[in-house]
């Protein structure tokens, strides 16, 4: 089934006719339209991608199975194309995505199409369907995930010690941009030392120093899908302390890639890092989930932490990125993305996870 027949297979559930898709990544999803701007209304029998006029040529192009219909706001909304349509589709019950509608937005619509629709609240719809990637998706993530692993190699050789974070930040940037990156996946973090602490730590003007933890997080966005990667590395010399935590965090890391099954729940899978720790009394240090999806969001389903207890389905696309964090010391994380197959996981990330850096 395509994605639009598997979202129709939605409505009957949900007790809707049709449904109003608001969230953007929701839109580029089921229609192929990349714009920044519009919405969807699907029904069994129509769809309808309604958007303004800088999208006319790009909406006919990207989305041709879909009724373009312009709107000019404020003159003529959204509202105002609902109101024309929906008696003409006869339809009862309008489902939306309440988590991206504004307050503004429903009040709007119920006070427009509140004698017309029963307008029903849905949650997740379509992110659901977003969990399983088909193969298009994954090729597209696969090659996000190359690009990513590409930049890392890059700029790995180029790390000294008078480094700023912010240098390093922006030679990964321009790596990610010369390797075919369409843009970022995320504001590239780089943490030495101390801020190696903060797991979403900004880079700053402090330098990566010699024998202290530099956590590099970043990821390529190639055509609306996002790459994730962290590796910790050291230059010049380690110590007991760094040899410990480093090991901890490979090692449940390691532990977690191979062992998270299909239909696990989300809370079981970060069970498989968070033991780990528990084992060593370093549990409090990891302060945040194990993982989370990726797709034409950064974060999405499923959700690897300790109160999810949605299983795991099969094609989906995740990160696994334990990390141990401590105040007066600074901080370890090692991140990979994962295609979980039916037979078990398989790692997309290929970058090296050789933490010590050396050179001339
Ligand atoms: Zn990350
Ligand atoms: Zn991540």
């Amino acid at each position: 089934m395509d994605r639009v027949a598997r979202a129709r297979a939605l409505f009957h559930d949900a007790e809707i006719e049709a449904l109003l898709v608001s969230a953007d990544e929701n839109r580029r999803y089921l229609s192929g339209f990349t714009g920044s701007a519009g919405y969807l209304l699907l029904t069994q029998d129509h769809a309808l991608l309604i958007s303004d006029g800088r999208y006319t040529t790009q909406a006919g192009q990207q989305a041709p199975n879909w009724d373009f219909h312009l709107i000019t706001p404020p003159q003529h909304s959204l509202i105002d194309v609902l109101k024309a349509e929906l008696p003409k589709l006869g339809l009862q019950r309008l489902g939306f995505e309440a988590a991206h509608v504004t307050v503004t937005q429903h009040t709007g619509l119920t006070r427009e199409l509140g004698d017309m629709v029963t307008l029903v609240p849905t949650e997740g719809l379509i992110e659901g369907l977003r969990e399983t990637k088909d193969a298009g998706e994954l090729a597209l993530l696969e090659r996000a995930i190359a690009i990513t692993d590409h930049a890392f190699a890059q700029i790995r050789p180029l790390l000294r010690p008078t480094m700023r974070e912010r240098d390093v930040a922006w030679e990964i940037e321009k790596a990610l941009h010369d390797a075919g990156a369409t843009g970022l996946a995320f504001s590239v973090i780089v943490a030495a030392g101390l801020n190696a602490a903060k797991p979403h730590a900004r880079p700053g003007d402090d330098q990566l120093g010699v024998g202290q933890p530099v956590v590099l997080d970043f990821g390529a966005l190639y055509q609306g899908y996002h790459g994730d990667m962290t590796r910790t590395v050291i230059l010049g010399e380690v110590d007991e302390q760094w040899q410990r935590i480093y090991a901890l965090v490979l090692a449940a890391q390691q532990h977690a890639a191979t062992e998270v099954k299909v239909g696990m729940t989300g809370a079981a899978a970060d069970a498989l890092a968070r033991d780990h720790f528990a084992a060593a009394d370093l549990v409090d240090a990891f302060s945040h989930g194990l993982g989370h999806g990726v797709g034409l969001a950064i974060h999405e389903g499923p959700s690897l932490r300790r109160a999810s207890d949605v299983p795991l389905p099969a094609g989906s696309v995740f990160s696994i990125e334990p990390g141990l964090y401590l105040p007066d010391w600074g901080g370890v994380r090692i991140e990979d993305l994962l295609l979980l197959e039916t037979t078990g996981p398989r790692t997309l990330t290929q970058s090296s996870k050789e933490p010590l850096i050396t050179w001339d």
